[in-house]
Parts: structure tokens; sequence; C-alpha cells
């Protein structure tokens, strides 16, 4: 069985894990602050919060820039339900944004389209979430430009990009947002199991990031509301959540870092042995838009179904049934139930549904070997032969 997506642990991972647990901390401990560390320096951010997962941070991260009821998000219909669902969890109201039929991220000249009108009728976004899909970054310049012009915040979901570019740049330095969030969920770039973190470069809003972790509670004088009472004293000053990530996940996530950008560089490497090998048959291969270096967590095929008979679900069907685990990043979620509950309907937006209609993941991990991604292909060709 070759799966779209597999974490690599080593008996280096295994090793920082065991320590951890040999030790007095198993929680709130100093492996957080080890691993918050790592990928701060990594991306090249002011400050790093750890938590216990992607929609975890996404939540925090929209409480930490003030979405509230009576207050929009937008994000991409492209993506996983956690980048639309933080804006229900803090009562505010979610939209969409349609897709680039190229990189299939949300596309900015759809946004602009969307703001004017919004604009018009006083119901401008609070914050906009663009999705790195597949670890592809957004055009966050223009984006970014949009923010300026609008005035909106930006959360960018970089659960699939950690270790990626963007115009030379780490993705998660915030330079053209006001959060980045990373995902360590297994089949993401690098793992502690579960986990997640929100980067920033604001010093407030990192405050807040870390109240909003642990239940509000704060036991640094300066943050808190009245004197302190004695040493035992620690305040609750905000509500917060107990979304903190173990001292066991950091460990991991400490140990996985240092593998990051081998990880990526060997992603690229069987990306381009994808390009070549499945070059000529009717599939559209990942575009890369030059302005960015993928993390490359996903390899997206689309099916060019007037060059071929067979149905997408029917290759879908035959590469399982290959035990080639394949996969579908992502069902629109404004076609979701809960979703099209809240009124949205199949046609709303067209270029992700098409997008769903043709798409398969399939397999990517740094540990897929040359044999593997060559039975892979030879799958995908039996699939749509005659
Ligand atoms: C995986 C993922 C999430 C959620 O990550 P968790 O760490 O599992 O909560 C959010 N957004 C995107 C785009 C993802 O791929």
């Amino acid at each position: 069985m070759i799966r779209y997506g597999q974490q690599d642990i080593t008996q280096a991972d295994i090793d920082a894990v065991v320590d951890v647990l040999k030790s007095v901390n198993l929680t709130q401990g100093p492996a957080i602050a080890r691993f918050e560390e790592a990928v701060r320096e990594h991306v090249g951010a002011g400050h790093a919060v750890a938590v216990n997962s992607a929609t975890s941070a996404l939540h925090i991260a929209c409480l930490a820039l003030g979405l509230g009821p009576g207050d929009w998000l937008w994000t991409t219909p492209n993506t996983f339900v956690a980048s639309a669902n933080c804006a229900l969890y803090c009562g505010a109201e979610v939209d969409f944004v349609d897709i680039d039929p190229k990189t299939y991220n949300l596309c900015p000249n759809a946004l602009e389209a969307k703001l004017i009108k919004a604009a018009e009728q006083g119901r401008l976004p609070k914050i906009v979430v663009p999705v790195h899909l597949s670890g592809q970054p957004c055009n966050m310049r223009a984006i970014h430009a949009l923010a300026q012009r609008f005035g909106f915040k930006i959360i960018e979901d970089a659960s699939h990009a950690i270790g990626g570019r963007y115009l030379g740049e780490p993705i998660g330095n915030c330079r053209y947002s006001d959060i980045t969030v990373f995902s360590f969920h297994p089949v993401k770039i690098i793992t502690t199991a579960e986990g997640g973190m929100a980067i920033t470069n604001d010093p407030e809003v990192a405050v807040r990031l870390g109240l909003l972790r642990s239940h509000g509670i704060t036991r640094d004088p300066n943050l808190m509301t009245k004197p302190m009472a004695g040493p035992w004293d620690y305040q609750q000053v905000a509500l917060g959540f107990n979304y903190r990530m173990t001292d066991i996940q950091a460990a991991l996530g400490v140990s996985q870092m240092t593998r990051l950008d081998h990880y990526v560089e060997r992603r690229h490497e069987i990306a381009r042995r994808y390009n070549e090998m499945l070059d000529g048959l009717p599939l559209t291969l990942p575009w890369q838009d030059p302005d960015g270096y993928s993390a490359y967590h996903l390899y997206i095929i689309r099916l060019q179904l007037d060059k071929t008979n067979r149905t997408h679900l029917q290759v879908f069907e035959f590469l399982r049934a290959r035990d080639i685990i394949v996969n579908l990043h992502y069902i629109p979620v404004h076609t979701q139930p809960y979703y099209q509950a809240m009124g949205f309907k199949q046609g709303d937006f067209p270029e992700a549904e098409r997008y769903y209609t043709e798409a398969i993941s399939i397999p990517m991990y740094p540990t897929l070997t040359d044999a593997e991604q060559a039975e892979v292909v030879s799958a995908i060709k039996d699939a749509l032969a005659q």
C-alpha cells in the first residue's frame, strides 16, 4: 500500500521523545520554547506560539486579531474545513473567494472584485485567510496590497507550507500577513503527531496568542490587571482555552525540524521525476509560480476529461484498487452539508468546483522510493489506458 502522504520517524526522533518521557516535564516544560525557537528562527519571524493543532492556532489567531460576532472572515473554498470553521468558532460569518485556475489558490483578482462589491455594501471582511495549497505560496504581494487598501487582516494558513519560500524568503516570516499558521499533523511536512503553531511579528498579538493558548491565565506580573497577591498568584485576564502542545510533541518537532530542508528538497526531487514520467498523459501537472518555492506537501494532478474517456471516479477507484491510496484535496468547503445549510450553493465558486471534479493527490512524501514512484506512474498509465 502506498499512501498519498506519510510521516518519517527516525531513531533520533524516538530518542528525543523518550528523553522527555524520562524527564520531569511532560508538558509546560522547556521543549516547547525550544521548538518555538527552532521554527521562529527558521522562518525569520518575531514570535512563535506552539499549540495542539493548526485548527487551534487558527482559532486563537482569529481571536487575537479581534474577530467576533458581526465580523466576516473570507477564505478559499479549496481548503480543509478548519480554515473556515475558525470564524464560526468566534461567532463571525464566513464567505469564500474562488480560486485561480493555475495555482488553485485564492485568486487575487476575484478577491479584489468581491472587496469592491463588499465595500459598497459595507460588508468588508475583518480577516482574509489565504491557504498555500500543496505548499505553493499564494500571491501574497497582491493580497497584502488589497489588505492595505481595504483594511483587513491576513492569516496565512500555511499548514502545507513550512519549508517553502515566497520571493526568496521563508513562508512564515509574516512579511505580508499578521499571523501565519503551521500544522504538524503526520501527513504534513514535519510532524508532532498533532500540533500547530502561530507565528507573528507583532509582540502584542503574540502576548494574546500566549494567553488564549492557556485559559487566558498569566503568571507574568506585567500582564496582571490587579496587584500580585503573592508568589502563588496567577490571574485570568481573558477567556482562553487549553490548546497547549505537550513537551513530548515539541521534542519530536525539534528533532523533525533538523530535517525540514532535506524533506522539502526530496519532495522537489520526487516532483521533478513525476513531471518527467507523467509528461504526455491527459493530465494537467502542478504549475509552479516562479515567485514561490513550494514545500510540495501535495502533488496534485488534474485529469483532462476532454482527452480521456475515463471518469474521475474510475481513475480514483482504479488507483485505490491497485493499493495506491490517492486522495482529493479538497472538497470545496461551501459544498459541505454544514455550509450548504448556511445558504451556500453548488455553483457559487465554479473554479473550485471544476477543480474538484478533476483533481487527484498522488503519493508524495520524502521516503517514497523510486520503485514506489514507478509503481504509481505505471498504475496511472494503466488507469488512463483505453
Ligand atoms: C491540516 C490542515 C489544517 C488543520 O490542521 P490540524 O493541525 O490537523 O488542525 C488546516 N488547514 C489546512 C489547509 C490543512 O491542510
